[in-house]
């Protein structure tokens, strides 16, 4: 221990890597088309901006602690029953929430190899172990999986689909992945990018999680609906789950204009029509184009793709530097554990177009 009196933070949590999100600039260049987060390239619809610029003359309230008027307008979109729904400051807040509830130290997480990294920051925060099952084709090996869980699993979370790498469970997967669960483990499957799915053998989780007193499924507000700067997202969990963690969540974890934004988001299917077309149409032709220039893409059933670069004279570092220098920001995903690969964002027709003439200098060149 050290001896110089400083404070020192918990055990263990200087060993935690910071979240680092996707690049937004790029020095010298005004409007750099930023293809890094899985952002909405529509940006918010027009109703959804128009709620939060009205929300302006209320600012100085606090917002709704339970988010009543939001619980109601997400449960009925999805039959659900309201009072199960578990409202954060973005999904990542209810991924926190569960482990800040669920997990002391010593127990562990289960998740898989390329999992999104925000489950495995506030299991660690916890003083938690993480254990990941090897994904060796880049989709969640849901044996493997199970094959990890012991007394002290407390949480399973799985991406559907997921984030980087794009793939997805079918629900036959997620069903025998929660039939091979003990009752004191919770399923958190996190649905961010379900809207984006078009494969007939995925289902989302809430039909499962509806009589089982063990699964949480989470969506967010950041992904279809293009509000990723106002951070609300959901879980829909079982009736004593919620309990549990509202007794610790903070007391106004979603803001006003947040939540006003929000509603507007969920009502308003054009936009979230345009959003899901925009992605059906783009995410074939990039991945065509893109197997044409020589790489390989990956699967992809959210509105991001995964790209490999094979070849070691023209590595995914150097792609990311030449589109870089075009002005085009993508993420690289070495902290994923995939130096070779680089996750690009589908974007607006003009912005897909920029990219793939870029890509495809880049491979000529
Ligand atoms: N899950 C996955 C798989 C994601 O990629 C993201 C966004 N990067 C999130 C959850 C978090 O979304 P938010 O906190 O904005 O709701």
């Amino acid at each position: 221990a050290p001896s110089d009196g400083a404070p020192q933070p918990k055990r263990g949590l200087l060993d935690i890597a910071p979240y680092v999100g996707g690049k937004s600039a790029i020095a010298g260049v005004a409007k750099p088309i930023k293809l890094s987060s899985n952002e909405n390239a529509l940006g918010a619809g027009e109703k959804a901006r128009e709620a939060f610029a009205a929300a302006a003359s209320s600012i100085h309230l606090y917002p709704d602690g339970r988010a009543d008027r939001l619980r109601a307008v997400v449960a009925e979109a999805h039959g659900l029953e309201p009072e199960r729904l578990i409202f954060g400051n973005g999904s990542d807040e209810v991924f926190a929430l569960l482990n800040q509830t669920y997990l002391e130290a010593g127990d562990n997480i289960v998740t898989s190899q390329y999992a999104f990294v925000a489950y495995q920051i506030s299991a660690r925060a916890c003083q938690a172990e993480v254990k990941l099952a090897a994904e060796p084709e880049l989709r969640a090996d849901v044996d493997a999986m199970l094959a990890l869980v012991d007394e002290r699993t407390k949480l399973v979370y799985l991406s559907n689909p997921a984030n980087p790498t794009g793939s997805y469970a079918t629900g036959e997967e997620i069903r025998r992945l929660h039939a091979g669960l003990p009752p004191h483990v919770i399923l958190v499957i996190d649905e961010a990018y379900a809207e984006f799915v078009t494969e007939p053998d995925w289902e989302s989780a809430f039909g499962l999680a509806r009589t089982a007193p063990n699964i949480v499924v989470t969506r967010t507000f950041s992904k279809l609906h293009g509000l990723g700067g106002l951070r609300v997202g959901y879980g829909y969990a079982p009736l004593a789950v919620e309990q549990a963690i509202d007794r610790i969540r903070l007391p106004f974890n979603v803001s006003l204009p947040g939540i006003e934004a929000a509603i507007a988001a969920q009502g308003d299917e054009a936009h979230q029509r345009a959003s899901r077309d925009l992605v059906a149409e783009w995410r074939p032709r990039l991945t065509q184009a893109i197997k044409g220039f020589g790489f390989e893409v990956f699967p992809a059933s959210g509105n991001f793709i995964l790209i490999r670069f094979p070849d070691a004279k023209r590595p995914a570092s150097a792609a990311q530097d030449y589109l870089q220098a075009k002005g085009i920001i993508v993420r690289g995903v070495g902290s994923y554990g995939l130096p070779d690969c680089l996750r690009v964002t589908i974007g607006t027709e003009d912005q897909n177009r920029a990219f793939l003439d870029a890509l495809s200098e880049f491979a000529a060149g």
